[in-house]
């Protein structure tokens, strides 16, 4: 028969998964011979038998009151007794942390008769009677609803009646007093101390599908089916008096990773009291005045656990007349600058390889390194919340468009605040210091181009409603020139200016890098378009560009015009007239970022967009014939119409134009410039066929024998289906996993975000956003089938990845494990990527497991 419950010096075989991060932490300390309260565990695997049924299993009754005896046994007391009570507490504990998400209760086994038999006992009644109320307390509020407030009401209601400041200055017979009226706010609290356990038990379960409990692990990308354990401890009481009290402590600093112990010490208290903020904690060091011994032997506790686990831990203690007990050890959350030095020193220190250093940074908190954040330590006052689309904060006063926010950024820094963003907006986005947008998701416009630019975008912010130059938010009207200040990072908004704390690129974050360059097999390549992101990626690690897109070198005041001139005109001749002089702009672009990239691949893109994006709508328009132009382009659905090789076949002249400036611009550079020419959206061997002639005869014209790769973007089925015969043409294919994630789906990146999406997000549809997170399932088996078909035809072709995945993590694992020669992402993200992938290549090789911080 399965067993759903063990004590903690009891091995179970299954780890974290089945006893949840306390209660392995409980075992292990246990087993270590640290001060642990004897306990029990009931699994995970009992969560989720109740929720299945919601109803305890069968057999767990018997199994916790087999449990129960045996720690009656071990601690000579009994619970349910009257005169010397066994008490426990109650504590929730999943695989993954959720802190503070779910419930405890402490003091378990309590009653009228069993407190005064306590009071008797231990010669005590103040903390008999402490204890008491503070189990009526957390009963109610776990296992009954009742609302907090009417028992601290009351409380407070007897501190002001006493003139008590803190709750240490009540004295026994007020806290009898108290018990007393908690009693009336709460009749039915139930006085068998075996039904409390029971009760206890299931409200924990109970709470892990709590509103608060889903958000959260939405937020973290948590399953929702892991459940949570629930462990049975002896209490042992910090409330006792001067000599007992309860703490945190961190074996370092969990901001700066700083060495030396960090934490916090409450005399006479019980672990909610530090929680629930209602006295002020004292710095550890005042225990080793306080309490030496205690002090001393915990300090010595969290070596030989950091020792243990070879990594920073966060511990939760109770000292009780002078002896130490741990009750919960993990490691520690903490910052991306904490988590690289403490790797790096752990690594000096010799307690870490260098492999087990890299596994031990999350490369998604990267992010945090390389952009201003909110000063932690302002005081904050949220006006609205939206989508975190790109990381890192900025304030500015808001423009409404991006015209005038390129007019007033000459005067002082600016937020871009739009219903959305379209191209026409990139050169405000540019001037600005950070984006916002109404609408839109993850991978809107304003999200991706804010990401590539590395500035920080708030997306999808509903609270915020715009009308002819207005902006609402949070209650306030606000104007042209008023401050906001955006947090990327979280989706949050504020009015008027926060305090920002600059980037911190320091010496760890190099050696960690080093230390993942060298494990690596992936590549790790930028998505820029501009000189500028091309050296900024340099700066971050990028080997290369693998996605140049040219669509946004047309949109100059100079350019513009000429662009929808060439679009405009009737005949081929109007449009090689306007191309010839469009290509000298493109030839200086090409040279800037070759020059910026110089020695490494630059793989251009050539031109992808419906070309009616470059216009503007009918109704700006008066002339008719211009009018009817525009009618004459629109389409239904131009995502899936005239765009990508499409329009290199139709109108060749545009991509000739095109390969002539990159062919004249590698013959500037010189031996620099190391080219690869990219078709996007084939979905055909004859389309590539057909554009690598006119590709091959521009470039022998204006470059004969310099060297050039010409590939193609895998961005449709089509493309992944029949990769064996489009891989005949190709030099390199680079998946373009936005696209193909769009049509696999048949969803429509831009309108499906902000509709049915977040709602399948929402009710588990859908665990991941397929956006943000490679569909490995279904995008990712095509992307397989296009690997073998490809390689199969040519071995040697060369292979990437340039949608946004590129940047995200287990894509990059995903990438890894396909064999693909890079992965591709915007500037900002190099970084990640490149640990990402060493986390891969790690993992693959079994030579470190991987450990996530916090976790
Ligand atoms: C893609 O489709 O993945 C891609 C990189 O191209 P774009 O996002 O420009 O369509
Ligand atoms: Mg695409």
């Amino acid at each position: 028969m399965s067993r759903f419950v063990f004590d903690f010096d009891e091995p179970s075989g299954g780890g974290r998964e089945l006893l949840g991060g306390k209660g392995i932490g409980l075992a292990e300390m246990t087993l270590l011979g640290l001060p642990v309260p004897a306990g029990f565990t009931i699994t995970t695997d009992a969560c989720r038998a109740y929720m299945k049924e919601n109803e305890l299993p069968e057999g767990l009754e018997a199994e916790v009151e087999r449990h129960v005896r045996r720690l009656e046994q071990r601690t000579g007391k009994r619970f349910g007794d009257d005169a010397d009570p066994l008490l426990v507490s109650v504590r929730s504990g999943a695989a993954i942390s959720m802190p503070g998400m779910m419930d405890t209760i402490l003091n378990l086994g309590l009653n009228d008769d069993a407190a005064e038999g306590l009071a008797g006992r231990t010669g005590n009644p103040r903390f008999a009677y402490d204890s008491y109320r503070r189990l009526i307390q957390m009963f109610g509020e776990v296992v009954d609803g009742i609302d907090a407030h009417r028992f601290e009401d009351a409380l407070t209601e007897l501190k002001e009646r006493r003139n008590a400041r803190q709750d240490t200055d009540l004295g026994a017979d007020d806290l009898r007093e108290l018990v007393a009226t908690y009693r009336e706010i709460y009749p039915t609290f139930p006085s068998d101390a075996r039904e409390q356990l029971l009760r206890a038990v299931r409200a924990v379960f109970d709470s892990w599908n709590t509103p608060r409990a889903q958000v959260y692990r939405r937020a973290n990308d948590i399953p929702d089916d892991l459940g949570t354990a629930v462990n049975v401890v002896q209490m042992v009481f910090g409330n006792k008096g001067e000599r007992s009290g309860t703490g945190v402590a961190f074996t370092r600093d969990p901001s700066t990773g700083e060495q030396g112990v960090f934490g916090e010490f409450l005399a006479n208290a019980q672990g909610e009291d530090v929680v629930a903020g209602i006295r002020t904690p004292q710095p550890l060091e005042t225990m080793r005045d306080t309490m030496p011994d205690a002090y001393a032997q915990l300090l010595e506790t969290m070596r030989r656990l950091e020792e243990h686990y070879r990594d920073m831990q966060d511990v939760e203690f109770t000292v009780e007349d002078d002896a130490l007990y741990m009750l919960q050890t993990r490691a520690a959350k903490r910052t991306a600058a904490a988590a690289l030095k403490a790797a790096v020193d752990m690594t000096d220190e010799g307690l870490i390889s260098r492999e087990e250093a890299v596994t031990r940074i999350d490369p998604a908190q990267l992010d945090q390194l390389l952009h201003p954040t909110i000063d932690p330590n302002a005081r904050l006052d949220v006006a609205g919340k939206g989508l975190n689309a790109s990381p890192g904060a900025a304030s500015g006063g808001i423009v409404f468009d991006a015209d005038t926010a390129v007019e007033r950024a000459k005067d002082g820094p600016v937020i871009l605040v739009r219903w959305e963003t379209t191209p026409d907006d990139i050169h405000g986005m540019i001037a600005a210091q950070g984006i916002l947008t109404v609408h839109g998701g993850m991978t809107s416009h304003a999200a991706v181009v804010a990401r590539g630019m590395g500035k920080p975008c708030v997306a999808g912010c509903e609270d915020l409603s715009l009308d002819d130059g207005v902006a609402r938010i949070g209650g306030r009207e606000l104007h042209e020139g008023d401050v906001i200040t955006i947090d990327g990072g979280t989706g949050r908004v504020f009015v008027g200016e926060v305090p920002l704390v600059a980037p911190r690129l320091n010496e760890d974050f190099e050696t960690v890098l080093g230390w993942a360059d060298d494990v690596r097999r992936l590549k790790v390549r930028a998505n820029a378009d501009t000189p500028d992101d091309a050296a900024r990626a340099r700066e971050f690690g990028a080997q290369g560009i693998g996605l140049c897109r040219t669509e946004h070198m047309f949109f100059g005041a100079e350019r513009l015009p000429v662009m929808q001139e060439m679009i405009l005109a009737d005949t081929e001749e109007g449009r090689r007239s306007a191309l010839d002089r469009l290509l000298p702009f493109q030839q200086a672009d090409f040279e800037g970022i070759f020059e910026a990239m110089t020695g490494l691949p630059v793989t251009i893109r050539l031109l992808d967009p419906p070309l009616h994006e470059f216009l503007p709508s009918e109704d700006q328009v008066t002339d008719e014939k211009v009018r009817a132009r525009i009618r004459g382009l629109h389409e239904q659905n131009p995502m899936l119409g005239l765009r990508g090789c499409r329009l290199g076949l139709v109108y060749p002249e545009i991509y000739e134009m095109q390969v002539r400036a990159i062919a004249r611009a590698a013959r500037t550079v010189g031996a620099g410039a190391v080219v690869e020419i990219m078709h996007p959206l084939v979905g055909f061997a004859e389309e590539l066929r057909r554009l690598r002639e006119l590709t091959e005869r521009v470039w022998d014209e204006e470059a004969g024998d310099v060297p050039r790769l010409i590939g193609t973007m895998v961005e449709l089925p089509r493309a992944c289906m029949r990769a064996g015969e489009i891989a005949e043409h190709a030099d390199f294919f680079s998946f373009g996993t936005n696209d193909l994630t769009q049509t696999t789906l048949g969803v429509s990146r831009d309108d499906a975000e902000g509709k049915f999406l977040t709602r399948y997000l929402n009710d588990g549809v859908l665990e991941r956003n397929p956006f943000e997170v490679l569909d490995q399932d279904g995008v990712g088996g095509l992307m397989r089938i296009a690997v073998e078909r490809g390689r199969a035809t040519k071995p040697e072709l060369k292979l990437g990845i340039c949608g946004e995945h590129g940047g995200e993590p287990s894509s990059v694992a995903f990438c890894h494990r396909l064999g693909l020669d890079y992965v591709s992402c915007s500037p900002y993200r190099v970084p990640l990527a490149r640990l990402a992938a060493a986390q891969a290549a790690l993992e693959e090789a079994g030579s470190a497991q991987y450990v996530a911080a916090g976790g």
